[in-house]
């Protein structure tokens, strides 16, 4: 395949706002996207940021509904813990409270790496 702007040269990339054949004179590299130098490379770079954008927002929602997961999964094993103490004394109560416990930690530890990231 040959440049769309040198039929001479042989083309090393495509264009991804046109989709044309590009040498190594006319491609230019926008965050490992090619595009054509001057033409798209404003429009691949645009492109890029919407794409990285929605990338980092999936991102944070993926997180938040685990931490909101894991949160209130150590919240209802605590619960349980309390009551079963509290309505019958029994030690099972002890073991679901330090479930609850541990998940608690385990929860606060995601949540604190995560936001020092
Ligand atoms: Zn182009
Ligand atoms: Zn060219």
């Amino acid at each position: 395949m040959k440049c769309y702007n040198h039929p001479e040269a042989d083309a090393v990339a495509l264009c991804r706002n046109c989709g044309k054949a590009l040498c190594m004179n006319c491609a230019v590299d926008v965050s490992n996207r090619m595009a054509c130098k001057d033409k798209c490379e404003s429009k691949v770079k645009a492109l890029t940021e919407i794409l990285d954008r929605g990338k980092k927002t999936s991102k944070n929602a993926l997180y938040l509904s685990k931490a909101n997961m894991y949160t209130i999964f150590s919240a209802s094993f605590l619960g349980a813990g309390i009551i079963s103490i509290i309505v019958s004394g029994q030690n099972e109560g002890f073991i679901l409270l330090l479930i609850g416990l541990i998940s608690i930690i385990a929860t606060a530890s995601y949540i604190r790496k995560h936001s020092l990231k």
